[in-house]
């Protein structure tokens, strides 16, 4: 991956190396080998927190140079806060805190993954391990000049001090490929559109072949010939052909129905005839967010080797105004049959997964469908940045999906759907119109793709607030935030490879 953090683990007992990042709690009490790590400075630290008013609150940090009394060249106390207040997701957050200081240039980091009341589990050192990670990556490729200082990526060499080496090892491998699968889907979104268009975003993902993944790429040819009118008219504006791109990675028993996820992948959206105002328009570039999830999910889960069968699907393709472009007017026939009236050339997401949504659930019948968009600019009046929007048809995956965005911090809030919504996207011409009226945006997008999933469970995350431009957090500074890999890999790891 392109982060350039590498994660190690040592007993206790090794002397830390460069800088040397502790936990404290609330009462600024630390673990026994902590302390004795600390020797004499802990006297240091006592000053230093009494003068720098920190109070060990969750995520705090003190930073302490040339502490004296240590070998460590910095000392960086993170605060975990209350004890018995401390959730799993917590320890991402600080682990994320820690790298967080370490902004900026090379270091050597001993992090000591203690609590007060004393070691860390080896889920939790690894859940430590991937904040850092996560909250270290960034996106630089194209600044040839990098300023000192801020603009420099962290090139760190970290090492986790914990109990039980092996043990904390044997954690932190599947959550490893998880952090790579994040930071996959961060660096698609956050590509430039003139090097991401849709044949550049098929090969990139037909790269996870090497993990084992069953790759299909559909040509314009290919997709024609099944009839996906909705994506192709979206795509036929563009110089740049669309693609639709199949994943499989079969880790479940043979012949066992498979789990689906399909990303909506428009990898420029200029609104096509619809044209959007050119305020902000460079942002479109992340239009594709819910394709770059899927594909970093299917890193994440052929490379920990997860037990099921999994389809991921996008449809990729750029939405532009020219000559051949589609018009408000028009009408299409999408792969399902049903005719579709294009009211709006900007509501054109949906257009691309009905035929994406309609092909995987006709061809592999999956148990579910869970699709990821930057769909409607609704949601974010809606919700702000904070939670996805959910739209389902079964109540069983909607809970299962707040949970897990519960326990990932990746929160989902599930909105309504019914008759009344549904019948506001009627066609005075053809069977279904691609556009309602402006209030309840996201909910007629949301039946708009309904009427294409036949029966199939399905839940739908607007992900058009979370996944791009989503205010910094204690685990990511990117741009694309790579929301819905975490989300959906604990999905899948919970309740449908069998473990509980
Ligand atoms: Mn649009
Ligand atoms: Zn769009």
């Amino acid at each position: 991956m392109s982060d350039a953090v590498k994660v190690g683990f040592v007993p206790f007992s090794t002397a830390p190396r460069g800088v040397l990042v502790v936990f404290c709690d609330d009462t600024l009490k630390f673990g026994a080998a902590t302390r004795k790590g600390l020797g004499t400075s802990a006297d240091v630290v006592k000053r230093a927190a009494e003068t720098n008013q920190f109070k060990g609150k969750s995520g705090s940090t003190l930073d302490i140079l040339a502490p004296e009394g240590l070998k460590a060249s910095r000392l960086i106390v993170v605060g975990a806060g209350k004890l018995s207040a401390i959730k799993d997701h917590d320890f991402l957050k600080l682990g994320g805190a820690a790298a967080g200081k370490l902004l900026g240039g090379n270091a050597v980091v001993t992090i000591m993954a203690e609590l007060p009341d004393g070691a860390m589990k080896p889920d939790q050192a690894a859940a430590v391990a991937s904040g850092v990670r996560l909250r270290a990556y960034k996106f630089d490729r194209y600044k040839t000049r990098k300023k000192d200082g801020e603009d420099a990526a962290v090139r760190a060499e970290v090492s986790l001090a914990v109990d039980d080496v092996a043990a904390a090892r044997k954690a932190f491998a599947p959550r490893a490929h998880i952090v790579d699968g994040v930071i996959m889907a961060r660096e698609l979104v956050n590509e430039p559109p003139n090097v991401l268009y849709p044949v550049e975003f098929a090969r990139r993902a037909a790269q996870l072949r090497k993990l084992g993944v069953d790759v299909e790429i559909l040509d314009v040819k290919a997709m024609t010939k099944l009839g996906m009118g909705a994506l192709l008219g979206v795509s036929q504006g563009s110089t740049q052909p669309g693609r639709t791109v199949i994943m499989r990675w079969n880790g479940g028993k043979k012949g066992e129905q498979p789990v689906a996820f399909v990303g909506k992948g428009v990898c420029f959206d200029t609104g096509g005839i619809s044209i959007k105002g050119s305020a902000g328009m460079e942002d479109m570039k992340g239009d594709m967010g819910g394709a770059a999830c899927v594909v970093g999910l299917m890193h994440a889960l052929a490379a920990r080797k997860a037990r099921v069968n999994v389809v991921g699907a996008i449809g990729v393709v750029e939405n532009m105004p020219d000559g051949n472009a589609q018009r408000p007017g028009d009408i299409v026939t999408s792969m399902s049959g049903q005719t579709i009236e294009i009211i709006n050339t900007d509501a054109e997401g949906r257009l691309v997964l009905a035929d994406v949504l309609w092909y995987v659930a006709k061809k592999f019948k999956p148990k579910f469908m869970v699709d990821l968009a930057t769909l409607t600019g609704a949601i974010m009046v809606a919700l702000g940045t904070e939670y996805a929007g959910m739209f389902s048809n079964n109540d069983e995956l909607a809970e299962r999906l707040t949970r897990v965005g519960l326990e990932t911090g990746e929160r989902v809030w599930r909105m309504p759907l019914g008759p009344e919504y549904d019948k506001q996207i009627d066609s005075q011409f053809a069977d279904v119109k691609n556009a309602g009226v402006r209030n309840g945006g996201s909910i007629t997008a949301a039946q708009f793709l309904q009427r294409f999933v036949d029966d199939t469970p399905w839940a739908h995350l607007d992900i058009a607030g979370t996944a791009m431009g989503a205010p910094k957090s204690e685990i990511n500074h990117s741009w694309g935030s790579g929301y819905g890999v975490r989300l959906l890999e604990r999905l899948v790891a919970e309740y449908y490879e069998g473990k509980k």
